[in-house]
């Protein structure tokens, strides 16, 4: 089998365009996208110095730049070496290794989700990763090794979620996002790949995923009835061995795509805590947040197949 045989992006226009087009407009999130296409896009890319600065090691090398995501702003951040399996069928991409960042979004932005406001502040947090990676990349071609910035929202090369896990990023919840021990979910990625060699992070099991199996407060919440009751075997394994549990993307987008992003099942999940209570200082809140329960519309696969993840379809009643 040719090892970069991996499922193609997901078609996303002509997937909007069966449900009726991009139902949530909001002027900030609007602007927003504007300015990382129009500004950010172009730095994804650039030249690496021609005078290769003397690392002392790979460790030298990933403190360094750990270092210097976190002086930019990320709050996580890990290394993985690339695999084909990563990457996007028909991408090739230079470098051997991928930088995984994490940004955390503000819980407050979340006391009634979905809104506006979290809408807004998902997308605030997008562009901040798309500020933190072209920094970060920057960086390392001053170093004199070629980086690039693989977009954290729009079309990337490289699956970030598989590469944040195996970067250490923490583990796969029900919902189907990262849950990291000290962050929970309530954050978002980006990654950047590089010929730069760097001492790798591993990946971790701090219970969460076994956590997941007697916990249901997202699948509760969730307003589409997207998130499952089960793992589904047919769906692959997550980086523990465990059958993944598969979110019901033919329910949940849909909803997404009306209700501002949604996102309602990442603030609801147990795993917000410690961090997070910063965000209250000189804010009103409400110990849970508001779920907005609008009426879900009928599920929607109008995806051809041969454009689709290869995930199996979910049995639904
Ligand atoms: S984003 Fe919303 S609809 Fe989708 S799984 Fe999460 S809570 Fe459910
Ligand atoms: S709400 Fe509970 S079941 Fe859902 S991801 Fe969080 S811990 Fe897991």
């Amino acid at each position: 089998m040719d090892p970069f045989e991996t499922p193609p992006s997901f078609a996303w226009e002509d997937w909007y365009a069966g449900v009726g087009g991009r139902i949530t407009t909001i002027p900030e999130v609007t602007d927003t996208l504007r300015s990382i296409f129009d500004e950010q896009v172009p730095r994804f890319e650039g030249e690496a110095s021609a005078d290769k600065e003397p690392l002392s090691s790979p460790q030298e090398a990933a403190r360094l730049v750990k270092e210097r995501a976190h002086e930019s702003g990320a709050d996580i951040v890990g290394i993985c070496e690339l695999s084909p399996e990563e990457i996007y069928r028909d991408c090739r991409v230079e470098g051997t290794h991928a930088i995984a960042i994490g940004h955390r979004m503000r819980y407050r932005a979340f006391q009634t989700v979905p809104s506006r406001e979290s809408a807004i502040e998902q997308i605030r947090v997008y562009y901040e990763l798309g500020r933190i990676c072209i920094e970060l990349a920057d960086f390392v071609r001053s170093l004199g090794y070629h980086a690039k910035v693989q977009a954290p929202v729009g079309d990337s090369e490289v699956l970030h979620v598989p590469i944040a896990l195996k970067a250490g990023f923490g583990e796969l919840g029900r919902h189907g996002s990262i849950i990291n021990p000290e962050l929970g979910p309530l954050f978002r990625l980006g990654t950047v790949t590089t010929t730069l060699e760097l001492t790798c992070d591993a990946p971790i099991d701090a219970g969460i995923a076994e956590f997941c199996d007697h916990c249901r407060a997202c699948r509760i919440f969730c307003p589409a009835d997207a998130v499952p009751d089960e793992r589904n075997p047919a769906a692959g394994k997550d980086h523990l061995g465990f059958d993944r549990y598969q979110i019901d993307t033919g329910k949940c987008f849909p909803y997404f795509a009306r209700n501002n992003y949604c996102a309602a099942c990442l603030p609801v999940c147990v795993y917000n805590h410690k961090e997070w209570a910063r965000d209250f200082e000189g804010f009103q809140t409400k110990k849970f947040p508001e779920v907005v329960m609008e009426d879900p519309p009928p599920p929607y696969d109008g995806i051809p197949p041969e454009e689709r993840h290869s995930y199996p379809k979910l049995k639904r009643e």
